[in-house]
């Protein structure tokens, strides 16, 4: 078996580094050619000693010392669309990572895709773009693999619904009125899953959740009235699948992403990992499912009517909730203002046409300069 080349978009970040300990255990099987970095110019160097790509990219102009290494932006699309590259594992956080998604669907790759926001703010771009080159999609988001598990190349049609589950966040139990005082600390601290800075607060406000939802929309086209979302603490039911008999179908596992990674590296195949120590079904017991308290955690249910609404509206929600979920971080505004500056936001610019790449450039950059002038300091 010849090996597939890999391109890392984000490979300083939480997936990017699940990725390159998955990729060192699978030997041969991959080559690593390609890695791409947002502005951790020390760790990049590290990883770029150790996997050798023949192309190394860094975002932010400034940091970093190699002469060879390729800055700015386009260094995204230029890693994505390289010969040696097979797969584009797009684990870039935020809408920066739509131009190379879109750039190695139309090129033929692979994309395993962790940049939600890629389909969430362009899906019909994307499937556009997937349609005219040839290149996939294959989910990294833990929920949606488990989806795509479950199906198993069963046709839609005999899919009745997805259930996507949500751990709750750390906020899970938490009244209303302390939701209030909840600090950025408060919520940083992720029950089950370690992930990045932003994904951590959106898995607190459920903005996360209503990301997904979008996302399985345009991954499995299903209408959005069979997604339904469900709480579910111990993160060990990675989601459902409801057949048309009947029959329900999950995906279970110990909640790490170097699960997910790999499949989407291998799909539709498996292959053999010891990464993941066995599953204890009596050591993970019991599992338990709650319904979402949709009336404390406002993001999800605006998340799905900007998913229904279609055109801008989906990616005015999550730039909106990108810009304001930078604010909450640097401790500019109390957590539940997050939803607030999301819902303006959409009453503002929701029914803005979202059919070019450009109505969606400007759609984003109309929503984040609202929450700035609005609620930035
Ligand atoms: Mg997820």
């Amino acid at each position: 078996m010849t090996h597939r080349g890999v391109a890392i978009l984000g490979s300083t970040g939480s997936i990017g580094t699940t990725a390159l300990r998955v990729l060192a255990r699978q030997g041969d099987r991959f080559r690593v050619s390609a890695l791409t970095a947002y502005r951790n110019a020390a760790l990049l160097e590290q990883q770029a000693a150790e996997f050798e790509p023949t192309f190394v990219g860094l975002v932010e102009h400034g940091a970093g010392s190699d002469p060879r290494w390729q800055r700015g932006p386009s260094c995204l699309t230029q890693a994505a669309v390289r010969d040696d590259v097979d797969i584009v594992l797009n684990a870039v956080v935020g809408s920066i990572g739509l131009d190379a998604t879109l750039a190695a669907l139309e090129c033929g790759k692979r994309v395993a895709l962790a940049n939600k926001e890629s389909l969430v703010m362009g899906g019909h771009l994307v499937a556009a773009a997937a349609q005219r080159g040839g290149g996939e999609i294959v989910p990294v988001d833990s929920e949606h693999s488990a989806v795509l598990q479950c199906i198993a190349g069963r046709p839609g049609i005999e899919v009745r619904r997805i259930i996507l589950t949500a751990s709750g966040g750390p906020f899970r139990e938490w009244s209303r009125d302390r939701l209030g005082a909840a600090t950025v600390a408060d919520a940083l601290r992720h029950p089950t899953w370690s992930m990045g800075r932003k994904i951590t607060v959106d898995s607190a406000t459920l903005a996360n959740k209503a990301l997904e939802v979008i996302e399985a929309h345009h991954l499995f086209g299903l209408p959005y009235d069979r997604i339904d979302v469900v709480v579910h603490p111990q993160s060990i039911v990675h989601s459902f699948v409801e057949f048309v008999d009947g029959s329900v179908l999950a995906q279970l596992g110990v909640p790490t992403m170097e699960l997910p990674v790999l499949y989407a590296l291998t799909h539709p195949d498996r292959v053999t990992d010891r990464g993941v120590p066995p599953f204890d079904p009596v050591g993970n017991s019991p599992l338990t499912f709650e319904s979402v308290r949709l009336d404390d955690f406002p993001a999800l249910a605006l998340g799905v009517a900007a998913g229904r609404a279609g055109g801008a509206a989906p990616a005015v929600y999550n730039a909106a909730n990108e810009q304001a979920v930078a604010i909450f971080l640097d401790g500019g505004i109390p957590f539940p203002e997050i939803s607030a500056a999301i819902g303006g936001a959409l009453d503002a610019f929701g029914a803005l046409p979202g059919d070019t790449r450009n109505a969606l450039e400007a759609a984003d950059a109309a929503a984040r300069h609202f929450v700035r002038a609005r609620f930035g300091c």
